[in-house]
C-alpha cells in the first residue's frame, strides 16, 4: 500500500488506482485504511459512485475508530454535489459512464428477426380447413359434399397474424433492454455532445 500512498502524494492517481486494484484482486487481506485512500483516489479520478461505495465500506469497517474518519466524512459530503449531478443528467448511467447509442439496435430500441410462427414464410396453413382450402360435410343423400372454406377464401393459406405477413417479428432490443443506448466507458461530463475522457472501470 505504500507505493499507492506515495502516489497519491505525488497526485499520481492513475498509478494509486491500479495498485489498489492489484492489492483488491491478490486477495490478500486489505489494510484497515486502504478503503479510505482507495475511495479517495477514485473520488479524483472522477469515479463518484465507486468512490462512494468504498468510503461508505470503510465507515461500516472502522466506524468512528479509522484514522481518517473525519477525512472520510468530508469526502462523503464532497461526493454529494457530484453523485446529484450523476444523478439529473440524463446522459449517462446512474454510476456516471456516458451513454452511447446501443450498437445491437443502432439506437432504435427494438430488433428485427425471422417471424417464428410463420418461419418467415408470411403465411401460415388455415387451421379450419388443414390448409386444403376445402371444408368436406355430408349431405342428406349421406354424400359428401365439399365447400370452398370461407376463413382462407379456399387458398388453404392465411396471413400470418404473428407478423401481418412480413416474415419479420419486431422485439424489444435484448442488448439494452429496449432503451436504445448503452453505457459506455467513458466518464460523462453531463454536457450535450462533448465527450470527456475517462479510465474504464
Ligand atoms: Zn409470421
Ligand atoms: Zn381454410
Ligand atoms: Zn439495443
Ligand atoms: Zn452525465
Amino acid at each position: 500500500m505504500k507505493g499507492a500512498l506515495a502516489a497519491m502524494e505525488r497526485s499520481d492517481y492513475q498509478t494509486a488506482n491500479s495498485i489498489f486494484r492489484n492489492l483488491i484482486d491478490s486477495g490478500l487481506p486489505l489494510p484497515e485504511e486502504m478503503p479510505y485512500y482507495f475511495s479517495e483516489t477514485l473520488f479524483q479520478l472522477g469515479q463518484y459512485d465507486n468512490s462512494q461505495n468504498f468510503v461508505n465500506k470503510y465507515l461500516e469497517l472502522t466506524g468512528f475508530t479509522g484514522q481518517n474518519y473525519e477525512s472520510a466524512t468530508r469526502l462523503k459530503e464532497k461526493l454529494k454535489v457530484p453523485l446529484a449531478q450523476i444523478i439529473a443528467c440524463e446522459l449517462c448511467d446512474r454510476r456516471g459512464y456516458r451513454y452511447e447509442s446501443c450498437t445491437t439496435c443502432q439506437g432504435k430500441k427494438q430488433t428485427e428477426q425471422a417471424c417464428s410462427y410463420c418461419k418467415a414464410k408470411g403465411v401460415v396453413g388455415c387451421s379450419r380447413c388443414g390448409a386444403s382450402g376445402m371444408i368436406k360435410k355430408v349431405n342428406v343423400f349421406n354424400l359428401v359434399d365439399f365447400y370452398e372454406c370461407e376463413r382462407c377464401g379456399g387458398k388453404g393459406r392465411l396471413t400470418c397474424p404473428t407478423c401481418s405477413g412480413s416474415g419479420k417479428e419486431v422485439s424489444a432490443c435484448k442488448t439494452c433492454e429496449g432503451s436504445g443506448k448503452t453505457p459506455s466507458t467513458a466518464l460523462c461530463n453531463h454536457e450535450a455532445h462533448v465527450h470527456s475522457e475517462g479510465a474504464k472501470k
